[in-house]
């Protein structure tokens, strides 16, 4: 057995004293009474993450980049133990998807994002800084639990925040375990704690609570109509990751294998549980049978009237009140093309993506975000047709369209028309997020309050810093 030398029980002992005064004074357990940032209360999560937020302010950018650097390290290298309890605990999507989303959460921008800017004059010099706002609300959706709270933190913490997390109900467990792993990590290399708080036994009142509470600057929430309503019904500023319907059209110009192995790619992604993913197709009739052929070709699996009936019926319940919404059925939201064939007694071959097939505009899986890999595909008379159909069926979330074409006639006048966040050409879904297209990934999309892709500088407050002298050197 080795005898430790007095120089090495130094070292030790510094080593101790140095974590101990960067801990302020605490021990190794984490403050506010929580479990890693584990809070049962609303109250004590805003607590903490304000103590977080006083420390993480005066802490360096530097320190900021590595906990960033911490995060993206941990959805990577245990992406896999991650994804599979988040699979498990959601019982939603598809589990070499949720690994996957974890795997990228890589490609989220981080402290490299923020920038100063300068100008100077006649008059001085001015800086504009783009400074943290203190503890964000997040709200995130259980179609990506995990990735969502992680592409958030990075975000948020690259900008100077910290953040008290309502998870959906459904994936609280797996958010908890995130943060807590991410929470661990960081105290370990940085010796801050609680940047990120999680309530563990979320609810709609302690998403109110948190949207009503005074120690809460800013809300970003994700998610659905309901809580997009009331986010913006809130007295505070919210940046609103709200609903999608992403239509595509085909117009006559497009490349058609392209176009049906796109549309297959982006509808398939985690059994089309993304908010960007294809919901409907809008195909102009001079290509419409070409595609339905293609589509078979890249992984579809064709369903003909009878058993679209079929599955339309078990897929949602009438409207409860006439001209409402058919109500989905959240039984068949993101699973197997293989289990939703099942239902309707159909049995599909292995390594089916999604099951597609005709259908008018009067059947729900068009209008209704149906989060299952069934895509409707409507034929249209023309490209006019299409869009306009899109435009509609859209409902002006302005979120996400798509459309397969070289006419650029086409593409400029539906880009206008449409006016969402996201339009894409040529190209599945993912490529918006820079995922096969230019730009960078994040998992919160900010529709109805305008924010666009979120981003670090969406989470600061522009500060402007003036000096008047005679400072030009040109
Ligand atoms: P959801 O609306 O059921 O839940 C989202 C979150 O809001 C959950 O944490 C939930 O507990 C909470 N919530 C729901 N109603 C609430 C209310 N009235 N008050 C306070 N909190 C409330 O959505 P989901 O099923 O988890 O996720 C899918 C939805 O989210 C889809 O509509 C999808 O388009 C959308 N989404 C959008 C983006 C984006 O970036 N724009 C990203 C992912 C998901």
């Amino acid at each position: 057995m080795a005898v430790a030398t007095e120089e090495t029980i130094r070292t030790v002992v510094q080593e101790v004293l140095a974590q101990l005064a960067q801990s302020g004074g605490a021990a190794t357990v984490a403050k506010g009474d929580g479990d890693w940032g584990v809070f049962q209360t609303v109250d004590d999560a805003v607590a903490a993450a304000t103590e977080g937020f006083e420390k993480l302010r005066a802490a360096t950018l530097e320190t900021r980049a590595k906990i960033v650097a911490i995060v993206k390290r941990i959805c990577d290298e245990q992406a896999e133990e991650l994804g599979r309890a988040e699979m498990d605990e959601t019982r939603i999507g598809r589990l070499d998807h949720k690994i996957e989303k974890l795997k990228i959460v890589k490609l989220v921008p981080g402290v490299e994002f923020l920038r100063s800017d300068a100008q100077s004059g006649d008059h001085g010099l001015t800086v504009t800084e783009y400074a943290p706002f203190g503890v964000i609300g997040t709200i995130t959706p259980v179609t990506h639990s995990l990735p969502t709270l992680a592409g958030n933190v990075i975000s948020m913490v690259s900008a100077g925040n910290t953040l008290v997390v309502n998870p959906h109900p459904s994936g609280a467990r797996i958010a908890c375990e995130g943060v807590r792993r991410f929470n661990r990590a960081i105290y370990e290399e940085t010796g801050l704690e609680n940047l990120i708080t999680i309530i563990e036994k979320p609810t709609i009142e302690s998403a109110q609570e948190i949207f009503q509470h005074r120690g809460v600057r800013l809300l970003c929430v994700t998610g659905g109509p309901g809580v997009a309503r009331a986010a913006m019904a809130s007295r505070k500023r919210a940046i609103v990751a709200g609903p999608g319907n992403p239509p595509v059209v085909v117009d006559e110009t497009a490349d058609i294998e392209n176009a049906a192995k796109s549309i297959v790619q982006g509808a398939a992604y985690d059994n089309n549980l993304l908010c960007i993913g294809e919901k409907e197709v809008f195909a102009v009739c001079r290509v419409f049978d070409s595609l339905m052929e293609a589509v078979g070709r890249h992984g579809g699996y064709l369903l003909n009237r009878d058993q679209i009936e079929q599955l339309t019926r078990i897929a949602f319940s009438p409207p409860e009140k006439p001209g409402g919404h058919a109500v989905l059925n959240r039984d068949l939201v993101g699973k197997d093309p293989a289990v939703l064939a099942e239902q309707i007694g159909v049995q599909v071959p292995a390594g089916t993506q999604i099951l597609y097939g005709e259908t008018d505009v009067s059947n729900p899986f068009v209008a209704e975000e149906q989060m299952m890999p069934f895509i409707p595909f409507v034929r249209c008379r023309d490209a006019d047709e299409a869009i306009q159909l899109a435009k509609e069926y859209e409902h002006n979330y302005r979120h996400t369209a798509i459309i397969h074409s070289r006419n650029v006639r086409n593409m400029t006048r539906m880009g206008r028309l449409m006016d969402t966040t996201l339009f894409i050409k040529n190209g599945p879904c993912m490529a918006g997020l820079g995922l096969g297209g230019e730009g960078y990934l994040s998992y919160s999309i900010a529709t109805p309050t305008g924010e666009g892709v979120t981003n670090p500088l969406t989470f600061t407050r522009v500060r402007r810093c003036v000096m008047v002298d005679d400072l030009r050197i040109i």
